[in-house]
């Protein structure tokens, strides 16, 4: 009998306040690099680690990463996925795991997890991190071109393979972007040409629409 083949499935979480080019770079480069059957987007609905700047909504950044993201439909399997904003209360990224494996079952799916390397270097203060290094791969992007951070990000990839985790550190093209600096930018009123170098032109169109960021 012929063995069904096991799909790969991305997720890439966060708050996306905004979703700028560093993510969608590194998020289509985790694609493409993992050769991923399905690539899912969450956007956080109210994040353990931060505060909710900006005044935005969780629907608003739903709706910025989808703008993002549609574009490649036609050639990616892609899902911005609202399953933690619908969830209302704190996102724990152990329980949106738990619940896509109930759709995506272990045995037929391997999970492959993205997150910078600011992320990945805090695993350890993640609520259940080693419940979820067990249910899943973690791929760390890197943040900045700074030979320190390289060097860090795998030390720790060592130090948790001493452990008994294997995790992975994508070669992406760095795009130096926050979103914290991203919104600093739109409320100073950097012009359009200086934003479209970290949004996409989609995105950039829906904040100047709804005046976000600029209070
Ligand atoms: P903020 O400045 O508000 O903290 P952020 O730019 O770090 O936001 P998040 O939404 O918190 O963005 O990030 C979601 C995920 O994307 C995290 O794993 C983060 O490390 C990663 N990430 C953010 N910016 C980049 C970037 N420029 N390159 C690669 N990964 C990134």
């Amino acid at each position: 009998m012929a063995r069904k083949k096991i799909n790969k499935i991305g997720i890439f979480g966060g708050t996306f306040n905004p979703v700028h080019k560093g993510h969608e770079i590194s998020g289509i480069e985790f694609y493409e690099k993992f050769n991923l059957g399905r690539l899912i987007i969450i956007p956080a609905n109210i994040p353990p680690h931060k505060k909710n700047y900006g005044g935005v909504s969780p629907r608003e950044r739903l709706d910025m990463c989808r703008l993002c993201f549609n574009k490649y439909e036609n050639d990616y399997n892609i899902e911005v996925s609202d399953i933690e904003i619908k969830k209302d209360g704190v996102s724990y990224t152990f329980d949106t795991l738990e619940a896509l494996r109930e759709i995506y079952p272990p045995y037929q799916n391997l999970i492959y997890f993205l997150v910078g390397s600011d992320m990945f270097l805090e695993l350890e203060h993640w609520h259940r991190y080693k419940e979820i290094l067990d249910m899943c791969v973690f791929v760390s992007a890197l943040r900045n071109n700074n030979k320190t951070e390289r060097e860090k990000v795998t030390e720790f990839q060592r130090e948790l393979l001493s452990r008994g985790y294997k995790t992975e550190i994508i070669e992406n093209n760095i795009v130096e972007i926050s979103s914290t600096e991203l919104r600093e930018k739109i409320k100073r009123g950097e012009p359009e040409s200086e934003l479209l170098e970290y949004l996409s032109p989609e995105v950039l169109n829906y904040i100047k629409e709804r005046r976000i960021y600029v209070l």
